[in-house]
């Protein structure tokens, strides 16, 4: 089959600068470029994209899917058609579901159901330690052989610094990236917010940012003497942002990643005590939500990902401090990036792509994609950059419904997301 994203503004790192651009794509692989007008084969289907942007697939590094075990708050195929209506053509589920996923047969079992719904593409993230408990290192090697791209304790991350150690140099050995959710919990358990002035007027036990910082700075330690590859998840501070920049300039082998509700929200979402604002880590003051737009703007944060987590009505309905932590993003992702990003001139179009897409495919080796270079696996999030659109919870594709961002109007959205050269989602 022969397809070709006819007329569309090409943003790839491989395509000359500001050039209209048709996209001809061939048994799912990116066959060729053609000139602005240019006509494709004969026998090919056109999607006109005068006026749109093509850009290579967008790749979620950080979402939980909740299959296996809670699949009444999310499966795979629901998760997955989130994801495409939201632009994102892969998605990287967590490790904590239910058995968690620790082993092989889990990790498999995941991509077959990813391949059954038949939207976005799968690439699991395994555990560190066995059962996500700390003690215990996962069989790294039988996950990536079966398709596993990186190895987290996301949610639990890993508290004694000798296992994190020994679970870097074997990452290593394997040349997984180590995907590291960084909060000392011996200073923020017990906290349901950012610990500041507005969880003090609330009555609202805090988590201190400290929390966060000390273990971005141990593990930052620990893989500058074992050399493992390290990924920063969801950063949240000023000094998690700093110590970063710190070591990257030393030359410390580290990417990170940051939420949009991270670069949008701060801790006064907080004050009506919906409890779609609670998740980890928490929103912060505005000090640190400009440490991380300015890391954003600097290079610093490598990636945008959404930490999608779905939960069920009923357990969001519980009080602020009892309901879970996490909320949805996968749909919100886009509008949030181009409009309190590109259009509000913190990045250009062509960053926000490389954040999307460009730098998670080279952090996770996903070979083939990330790019539109000719040969390239056909992953294409096709966005209109203007189009004004209201999100609603009730009409978003996920199980559950807890997002933050009901009834807000975006500028921006995906109009077409194509995965492996065939059209899974057109708004
Ligand atoms: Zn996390
Ligand atoms: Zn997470």
């Amino acid at each position: 089959m022969k397809f070709l994203i006819k007329d569309g503004h090409l943003i790839d790192p491989a395509a000359p600068e500001n050039t209209g651009m048709s996209v001809l794509i061939e048994d799912s692989r990116v066959a060729g470029w053609l000139r602005p007008g240019e006509a494709g084969p004969e026998d090919c289907e056109v999607f006109d994209a005068s006026g749109l942007l093509v850009a290579p697939g967008f790749i979620d590094m950080h979402v939980h899917l909740r299959e296996p075990g809670q699949e009444h708050k999310e499966t795979i195929a629901s998760g997955c058609a989130a994801a495409v209506a939201g632009g994102w053509t892969s998605v990287c589920p967590m490790p904590n579901t239910n058995p968690v996923n620790d082993n092989a047969a889990i990790t498999r079992y995941m991509i077959e159901q990813a391949a059954k719904a038949g939207l976005a593409n799968v690439f699991p993230i395994g555990a560190i330690t066995k059962s996500s408990d700390g003690s215990e290192l996962s069989e790294m090697g039988e996950m990536k052989a079966a398709g596993a791209v990186a190895v987290s304790d996301d949610g639990r991350p890993v508290p004694n610094a000798g296992i994190m150690r020994r679970a870097m140099q074997y990452a290593r050995d394997f040349d997984l990236p180590v995907i590291d959710h960084c909060e000392d919990k011996s200073l923020s358990a017990g906290g349901v917010m950012h610990e500041g002035r507005t969880s003090l007027l609330l009555g609202l036990k805090g988590m201190p940012a400290l929390a966060e910082d000390i273990d971005v700075v141990r593990d930052i330690l620990l893989a500058r003497e074992t050399g493992a590859r390290i990924h920063i998840a969801h950063v949240s501070t000023k000094g998690a942002v700093e110590a970063v920049r710190l070591a990257k300039r030393e030359g410390v082998n580290l990417t990170c990643e940051v939420t949009p509700h991270h670069f949008t929200l701060t801790e006064e979402a907080v004050e009506g005590y919906d409890t779609n604002t609670k998740m980890a880590p928490p929103l912060r003051s505005r000090e640190h939500v400009d440490a991380v737009i300015e890391g954003l703007k600097d290079g610093t944060i490598d990636a945008i990902a959404t930490d999608h987590a779905p939960h069920h009505a009923d357990e969001k309905a519980l009080e602020y401090d009892r309901a879970p932590f996490g909320i949805t993003g996968l749909e919100t992702a886009l509008g949030l990036a181009l409009t309190e990003l590109v259009h509000k001139g913190v990045i250009d179009l062509a960053r926000m792509v490389e954040l999307c897409s460009v730098n998670p495919a080279r952090i996770l080796n996903l070979s083939g994609r990330g790019t539109l270079a000719v040969g390239s696996v056909a992953d294409i999030t096709v966005i209109d950059p203007t189009l004004e659109w209201t999100y609603r919870n009730s009409e978003s594709r996920s199980k559950s419904k807890n997002s933050p961002f009901d009834g807000r109007t975006f500028q921006g959205a995906a109009v077409a997301t194509i995965v492996g050269g065939k059209l899974v989602h057109r708004r």
